[in-house]
């Protein structure tokens, strides 16, 4: 995925994508066996030697997201004032109601459970999901059953059902004050930057899409086919007579409307639902590795330190993670970047490598990943080593690197 592309951050970093400090890493990491990617473990975390100078009681943060709003109930439980800036009315107006999956199988612990010991209470409604129907490169399709669920969804946007608004809540609650209508310029404002996706970056994925009503029932198809989402993948999740139908892309952009409607015909010939009320979306993100995420002692987070998985663009789990580490790390005066590598640095790297094996092998990638989940009596743990940063992708970061930086500068040329 792209490099950061703004100079603040390029100039602090010189080269953004590089190895993290051995050093600190060896000293302090848990060794992270192959196979099997540490637990979140909040408990464990020790700070490192170059605290950050964070000793005020006011804190101010920079967008009332997923990330904002998980690092504002942390301070505010501990007892800090804080202050929330959102450019918005309200909260959730970057999302339209869409569904999204919080990926479960980064971690061996269950995302939930994950999430509980964020100090974010599980009252939002959510969708288990175990049973996965995906549609592959030459059309067949792979009905793959999962044993523990492989997502959960959540809807996203202004209701009141959505994360979004349940996590406003919850920091409500908590004491945090929000002030809507403020947007802030994250170059000279705030603590914690938590804007979300910075308009003056490269746009890496595309996700454009539509929700609409419909009769059919609950189902959860996925389709990986680059006639349709060039290096990416397309989905359709059906929950309570809701569809999200959707996208991601990370190349073709220009032909993001008719691969589209390409995606909407092939599942619409699968599931043949029929769909009231359809609403036309489009999303974007950007994820990229860096080194530093504290710049003129701000703390980067979410989506505005690049924490979104490159490999499938699955943010929500990293934005509320990284949310509560920041605040960790200002609570305890502990180093920020110490503990966002230590918690989520490997399986970022092991992300953007994937990335780049899966756009590189196109079809044969998409064909192998099918494969090694259906022989596998969990695929939940074919999923799970992929996410290991092991031989494999330590081998491919330098290819990766250079491969990867050439098409983040192409881009912006565009
Ligand atoms: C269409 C789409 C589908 C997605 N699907 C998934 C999925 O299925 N699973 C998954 O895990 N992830 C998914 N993601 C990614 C995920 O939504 C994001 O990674 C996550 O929301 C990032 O959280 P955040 O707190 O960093 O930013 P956000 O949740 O975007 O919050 C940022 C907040 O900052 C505010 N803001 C922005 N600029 C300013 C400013 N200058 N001043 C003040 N406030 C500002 C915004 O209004 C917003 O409220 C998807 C993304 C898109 C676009």
């Amino acid at each position: 995925m792209g490099i950061r592309n703004y100079p603040e951050l390029r100039n602090a970093n010189s080269l953004a994508l590089l190895s993290f400090p051995r050093k600190r890493e060896s000293r302090n990491s848990a060794k992270i066996q192959p196979g099997s990617p540490p637990e979140f473990t909040p408990h464990l975390m020790r700070g490192g030697d170059d605290k950050i100078n964070m000793e005020k009681k006011e804190i101010k943060i920079i967008g009332a997201g997923l990330s904002g709003l998980t690092a504002g109930i942390n301070l505010a439980k501990a007892g800090y004032k804080v202050k929330i800036f959102e450019k918005n009315d309200t909260v959730g107006k970057r999302f339209h109601g869409d569904y999204q999956g919080i990926e479960n199988w980064v971690y061996n612990q269950d995302a939930l459970e994950c999430i509980q010991q964020l100090n974010i209470e599980i009252s939002f409604p959510y969708y288990s999901v175990r049973q996965v129907k995906i549609i592959g490169p030459q059309g067949k399709i792979y009905s793959i059953q999962f044993q523990k669920n492989v997502f959960y969804l959540v809807r996203r946007g202004i209701a009141q059902d959505t994360l979004d608004h349940n996590l406003y809540e919850q920091a409500k609650l908590s004491g945090v004050e929000v002030i809507f209508n403020a947007p802030q310029d994250y170059r000279q404002f705030g603590d914690i930057i938590a804007q979300g996706f910075i308009p003056d970056r490269v746009t890496d994925a595309l996700v454009p899409g539509y929700t609409f009503k419909t009769k059919s029932p609950d189902q959860y198809w996925v389709i990986v086919d680059d006639a349709i989402a060039p290096d990416g993948y397309g989905y359709c999740f059906i929950v309570n007579g809701l569809a999200t139908l959707a996208i991601c892309i990370y190349s073709d952009f220009s032909k993001s409307k008719e691969n589209l409607e390409r995606a909407y015909d092939v599942f619409q010939k699968n599931i043949h639902f029929e769909a009231n009320d359809k609403i036309f979306f489009c999303g974007t993100s950007n994820g990229f590795l860096m080194k530093n995420a504290v710049f003129d002692n701000r703390l980067y987070v979410g989506e505005a330190a690049g924490f979104i998985d490159c490999l499938w663009g699955f943010g929500m789990k990293y934005a509320m993670i990284s949310g509560y580490l920041a605040a960790q790390s200002i609570i305890k005066n502990q180093n920020y970047n110490y503990l966002w590598k230590k918690e989520i640095g490997s399986q970022f790297k092991a992300s953007f490598v994937n990335h780049w094996y899966y756009k590189m092998l196109g079809k044969r990638s998409y064909q192998w990943i099918l494969d090694k989940m259906r022989k596998s009596a969990d695929p939940a743990v074919s999923l799970n080593k992929m996410c290991n940063y092991s031989i494999v992708q330590k081998l491919g970061f330098p290819l990766a690197f250079c491969f990867l930086r050439k098409k983040a500068k192409d881009r912006r040329k565009l």
